[in-house]
């Protein structure tokens, strides 16, 4: 879809003669925006975005107002507020045993989206390729294109009522061009967690062809299923040398809006992604880096509640859909759940998703929308959980009632 507006066949738009740049002609509205729209006309209960509707610390909002009020307004360091690092230096470490110097391996950003922005400007050239798992975050596709590469999608497969890796698919996928990959786990929006084996199955590709991993772990705290468990790439074997680890406080801690994410690896890949990130923001958020830095030392027990809550609405959801005639897929981790709309008559989720205001009162995004490979299952549709109990017990009462 082009945002544009109305565009000649050169891409000219209006009298005034301009045309956006190729790098980001037809990126424009998306099926998110309609859906959003959609649910503010009909009144339906939104289970489309991923916005949360879910509480964040108390202690951390009122440090942030202090924070301003006392001052802590202007620019931060460009590499982030040092108690900040520091924090993050010491969370790497204690839950994972990654060993980060706050000074030079730890980078604050505005948010995940900016530090995989500046990554992947960092490290493709025009012409390389990018590998990502499919379907994936939308900036993944964006953002090696801004940067005049090229993401090749993996998918994954589904295996009995989850996702799964296909590890051959992604030995065929890799090419003399390829020089990135990303990987995302937890991962959204399936909520599957890569297993022990999976990761050590990606190490090996990497290993095998000098690739440079980019890590996006923003659910890292919210893997809720018994059994899942969040290993970090960047423990195996040779891995941390050649991984730029993201994440962020937007999802831990239910604070979206205030985009701080950070990123830790290696010196001179974090050097690197700074060189980018330094003209994309320079720096942002001092009152929120401030607080977080006192946040996340005492993130676990937060993240425990957090965890709770989502399970319980990912139960409340998932039986809801089962009962509804859909069929749900598991999910481990995350905000979102995907369900098979077929049983309803439907193969294709975006009219699905279309019909559904009218029929159930109820919004969610077909899954097809963050499919980068043609072949995506059509029929796969995505409800998120990170709302309140009251909007997942009426989006599943009506849905029942739709059935
Ligand atoms: C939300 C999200 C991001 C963006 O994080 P911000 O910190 O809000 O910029 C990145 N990756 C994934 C997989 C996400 O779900």
């Amino acid at each position: 879809m082009n945002t544009a507006g109305t565009a000649d066949a050169r891409g000219v738009v209006g009298s005034a003669g301009w045309s956006p740049a190729a790098r980001v002609r037809g990126m424009g509205t998306s099926i998110f925006t309609e859906m959003t729209e959609l649910a503010r006309r009909t009144g339906a209960v939104n289970l489309g975005q991923g916005v949360p509707e879910l509480d964040s610390p108390a202690a951390l909002l009122k440090d942030v107002a202090d924070a301003v009020l006392a001052g802590s307004n202007q620019y931060p360091p460009a590499h982030g507020f040092p108690a900040l690092r520091e924090a993050v230096a010491a969370h790497q470490l204690r839950r994972y045993g990654l060993d980060y110097q706050p000074q030079g391996e730890v980078l604050v950003t505005t948010g995940a989206t900016e530090a995989l922005a500046a990554a992947l400007l960092a490290l493709c050239d025009p012409g390389d390729e990018v590998i990502a798992f499919d379907p994936c975050y939308d900036a993944y596709a964006a953002d090696a294109r801004l940067a005049g590469a090229r993401l090749v999608a993996v998918p994954l497969v589904l295996d009995g009522d989850g996702f799964a890796l296909d590890a051959d698919a992604l030995r065929a996928a890799v090419s003399p061009r390829t020089r990135v990959l990303i990987l995302n786990t937890p991962h959204n929006p399936t909520g599957m967690v890569f297993k022990a084996e999976e990761l050590e199955a990606v190490a090996d590709v990497c290993r095998e062809h000098s690739l440079t991993v980019i890590t996006d772990e923003v659910y890292e705290h919210l893997v809720y299923n018994d059994g899942a468990r969040h290993l970090p790439f960047a423990a195996l074997p040779e891995m941390r040398e050649r991984t730029v680890v993201i994440s962020s406080a937007g999802k831990t801690f239910n604070t979206t809006g205030w985009k701080v994410g950070w990123v830790c690896g290696p010196a001179p890949l974090v050097a690197a992604v700074g060189a980018a990130k330094q003209f994309l923001t320079y720096a942002s958020g001092t009152p929120y880096q401030e607080a977080l830095a006192r946040a996340l030392g005492s993130v676990e027990e937060w993240a425990a509640g957090l965890r709770g809550t989502l399970r319980g609405n990912r139960d409340l959801l998932s039986d809801g859909l089962t009962e509804a005639g859909l069929r749900p897929f598991r999910a481990d981790a995350g905000y979102f759940v995907q369900a098979d709309v077929r049983p309803w008559g439907y193969s294709d989720g975006v009219r699905f998703c279309r019909d559904l205001p009218e029929r159930a009162g109820v919004v969610a995004i077909p899954t097809s929308a963050f499919y980068v490979s043609a072949d995506a299952p059509a029929w796969l549709v995505r409800f998120s959980v990170c709302k309140s109990g009251d909007s997942i017990r009426q989006a599943v009462d009506q849905l029942i009632a739709a059935r």
